[in-house]
């Protein structure tokens, strides 16, 4: 499998090279170059995660891991999450259904990626005896998912660029406390596109990025997309999939949990729709009924993780949407930096042919927690309050929809209590966050003091 840059002018990877370079050095994204049919659906019926997940990823990965590496990385990276299931589907109202993607580690969806990848690296970097620098910047749940991954490694730094004061307190410390060396919590000015546009910078400096070995572990490395497929297939599968088509509802910042959906549908899983659920940072709900996408202010919300205005995977649908046309890509990424652009009105239609949206405020977000509390009992996180909002308003008779349930309600206790008066438990394994020491370096919002941070922390 070969994986092209969506802006053509960055050599053509295979998935390991791919996977260890992140960013493309001509600033774009890596797409594999023609997504692989996924063959005998219904045979995934009924099979464990892991066996399922093989089958998913094997055609992706080629030749860059053997067999048996791929399913040895697939078992430990699940092995540690608390639901033998994974991810496992329940039922929230008739034809409405909740994909618990919250049982790893730490707490959120970006644990599915984060763990594999972390396994995929630690193999890669055996055979090369390679060192590298991990940095990613984080909205909230990116950041402790790679430190988690990551921790305690002897040939990786992992460097993790969040906004000051604009994570909740359990995000935070599931960044500041892990005590291993190698772990550098970074507490930036600015907000979340702010770190990830110093990020960008570094990964353009190719002197630093040669002399350091940065990779880069955000969701717009190819590797977190491509684990992410495997529970769009395995959840549409166990409601009736091949033989019958599903929708799903994302919460959605990145957009690159919604776009693993989108390769999902390209690799014949018949997903009718993928509907974009936006906080009152609606950015995309917007690009995608208007055409128009032009960045305002980010305004902090009780979701924090989509509190976002770039939304970098985005790129990659609008690749497809133009018919993998890289200097369209370009033309449209350097008027972003204006501002915004406008979407061609084809590839809007291409766009709107899969995605549908919908944005929801503060009042509903809380509204919908305490809603679900009472018909059904669960208690859901902010994030998933938006995406069932959403899910709600694009409910089809007879088409089953699945809102992805992206984060464990006790990572946001506020928002959480401030909608039913219940601080929700974390689990054992998290108990003695509140009362283990931080570690953390706040850092300005500049590139220099970010470099010469990076060079006088780095052990590996
Ligand atoms: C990261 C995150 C999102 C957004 O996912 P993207 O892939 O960035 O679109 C939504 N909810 C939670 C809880 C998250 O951690």
């Amino acid at each position: 499998m070969r994986y092209v840059s969506t802006r053509g002018e960055a050599p053509v990877l295979n998935f390991e090279q791919a996977m260890l370079t992140g960013l493309a050095r001509d600033g774009g994204l890596y797409l594999p170059e023609t997504v692989p049919a996924l063959s005998d659906i219904g045979a995934l019926e009924g099979l464990p995660y892991e066996v399922a997940a093989f089958r998913v990823l094997k055609p992706f990965t080629g030749d860059s891991f053997s067999d048996e590496e791929l399913q040895g990385a697939i078992a430990r990276a699940y092995q540690g999450f608390r639901h033998v299931a994974r991810a496992p589907l329940t039922q929230l109202a008739p034809g409405h259904h909740l994909l618990e993607l919250f049982h790893g580690p730490t707490l959120a969806f970006k644990d599915f990626a984060m763990q594999l990848i972390g396994q995929l690296f630690q193999i890669a970097l055996a055979r090369s005896g390679q060192r590298i620098t991990i940095v990613g910047a984080t909205s909230g749940d990116t950041g402790s998912a790679a430190i988690e991954a990551f921790r305690g490694l002897s040939n990786v730094d992992v460097f993790i660029l969040f906004p000051h004061g604009r994570v909740s307190e359990v995000q935070r410390r599931q960044m500041t406390t892990p005590d291993d060396a190698n772990v550098h919590a970074l507490a930036m000015d600015g907000h979340f596109d702010d770190c990830q546009a110093r990020l960008k910078d570094l990964f353009n400096d190719h002197a630093f990025r040669d002399q350091v070995g940065l990779a880069g572990v955000n969701s717009i490395n190819w590797g977190r997309v491509l684990a992410q497929i495997v529970y769009y297939v395995t959840s549409a599968v166990s409601l009736g999939a091949p033989y019958r088509e599903v929708d799903f509802t994302v919460p959605t910042g990145n957009f690159g949990d919604i776009f693993a959906g989108s390769i999902a549908r390209a690799m014949g899983v018949p997903i009718r729709r993928l509907v974009v659920a936006t906080n009152q940072n609606d950015i995309l709900h917007r690009a995608l009924t208007t055409g128009e996408y032009r960045m305002g202010e980010v305004h902090p919300s009780i979701s924090p993780s989509m509190d976002i205005q770039v939304s970098s995977n985005f790129e990659r649908a609008l690749f497809m949407a133009y018919g993998g046309d890289a200097g369209a890509i370009r033309q449209l990424m350097d008027e972003l930096k204006a501002g915004g652009f406008s979407i061609s009105q084809g590839a809007l239609q291409a766009l709107q042919d899969q995605y549908a949206s919908g944005r929801v405020s503060e009042d509903e977000t809380t509204a919908m927690i305490r809603t679900i509390r009472e018909e059904t009992g669960q208690i859901i996180c902010p994030h998933t309050a938006v995406g069932v909002q959403v899910a709600r308003d694009h409910l089809e008779p007879g088409v089953p929809m699945i809102t992805l349930a992206t984060a464990h309600p006790a990572k946001f206790p506020d928002a959480v209590e401030a909608a039913i008066g219940i601080r929700p438990d974390l689990p054992p394994h998290m108990a003695d966050i509140f009362d283990l020491p931080e570690r953390v370096t706040r850092v300005e919002n500049d590139n220099d003091a970010l470099k010469s941070l990076i060079l006088e922390r780095r052990i590996a």
